[in-house]
């Protein structure tokens, strides 16, 4: 830290990104990207905007909230798009969170809450996870805080069903309830549908998982629009230009080729069933995952052996040190051919243990 940094940031321990290692190739299961390119139409359209980048980006993104807008039955001032699903998990803790409305949020989710909730100096409660790792949605009622939870959580994959979600809205009128539904295209259930019902509502999505866009940062909220009017104007008081002009139209076109986008994340739901099915004959144990990853531990090795000789043979997936999660690897769905890789690596593995 130089002598020059806030003190106001002494404390702050940076999210940890997953590992990007370029000493050797390496099959990539570590941060839940797609295996497969962004849509034709959506790389069409992002190289025809290059010729454009000398004028700025339209700061109301336009044209990708009307297409937005239509693709999800809602009305533009109900969409604020972001850099990414980060950028408006923390607007949503900036504008709703303070010290009379702490941040709360399970012990076991997206390691960036807390971290947003240190920066914005603001205080925040970790709800136990059940022991099976599911979330209780009785334990979020009338919390007085505002309430974030992933849905499917990660690193678990666990889903929660709507009508939990719905519950959990009803039982906190007076506070915002974030939704973040990075992973809700593998296999959840949308709550995008209820913000019509409850103002406090805010559903975050991402195009890094199921739109294969992570390098582009194109995330976006949906909320009634004075929710989206708040985190508009934290957006425009820090970056308005936050979605650069390919981006802008690379995010149309992902959304104009819906079919593109369902094909993809079949194949990849496809690719999960038959892998969690290998892994369990290998002897793992997962949890129910609605994503695009799996949580995932053997009896006969531990997590971080794993995660390391998985590495020495050319294959990334994620560790977390802390003690509930340490037995655990989370394991990124690549493609068939990755997977098949992972699974024939594994089974050379334990069988040298035994
Ligand atoms: N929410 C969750 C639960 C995530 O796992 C991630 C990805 N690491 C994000 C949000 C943020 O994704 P992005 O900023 O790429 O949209």
């Amino acid at each position: 830290m130089s002598g020059f940094f806030s003190r106001k940031y002494a404390e702050l321990t940076p999210y940890t990104p997953g590992e990007q290692p370029q000493d050797r190739q390496y099959i990539k299961l570590n941060t839940n990207e797609s295996p497969y390119p962004p849509s034709p139409l959506a790389q069409r359209l992002a190289r025809q905007e290059a010729g454009d980048l000398q004028l700025y980006s339209d700061p109301e993104c336009r044209a990708l909230v009307r297409v937005a807008a239509d693709c999800f039955g809602i009305s533009p001032d109900e969409i604020m798009f972001t850099n990414g699903s980060d950028d408006i998990l923390n607007f949503a803790v900036m504008a709703f969170c303070d010290a009379e409305h702490p941040a709360v949020f399970p012990d076991v989710t997206y390691g960036f809450y807390p971290v947003f909730a240190r920066l914005n100096n603001v205080p925040y409660t970790e709800i136990p996870l059940a022991e099976d790792f599911a979330i209780r949605p009785e334990d979020y009622f009338g919390v007085k805080g505002t309430i974030l939870i992933a849905n499917p959580n990660a690193p678990t994959g666990v889903a929660l069903p709507l009508e939990d979600i719905e519950r959990i809205a009803t039982a906190n009128p007076d506070n915002v309830v974030v939704i973040d539904e990075a992973y809700i295209d593998f296999g959840g259930e949308s709550c995008m549908g209820l913000i019509g019902k409850y103002r406090n509502l805010l559903v975050t999505r991402t195009f890094s998982k199921a739109r294969s866009m992570a390098g582009a940062r194109l995330g976006f909220g949906v909320a009634d629009k004075e929710l989206i009017r708040d985190l508009n104007t934290l957006r425009f008081s820090t970056n308005p230009y936050n979605i650069n002009r390919m981006t802008m139209m690379a995010g149309v076109g992902s959304l104009l080729d819906e079919d593109y986008y369902r094909n993809c994340c079949a194949k990849i739901v496809k690719t999960r069933e038959e892998t969690e099915k290998a892994l369990k004959e290998l002897g793992f144990e997962m949890t129910k995952s609605s994503t695009n990853f799996l949580f995932a531990r053997h009896p006969d090795i531990g997590g971080r052996e794993l995660y390391l000789r998985l590495k020495e043979r050319g294959i990334l997936i994620r560790h977390f040190e802390t003690q509930r999660l340490k037995d655990y690897n989370r394991i990124s769905i690549g493609s068939d051919e990755q997977m098949r890789a992972l699974v024939e690596t594994l089974e050379a593995l334990l069988k040298e243990k035994t």
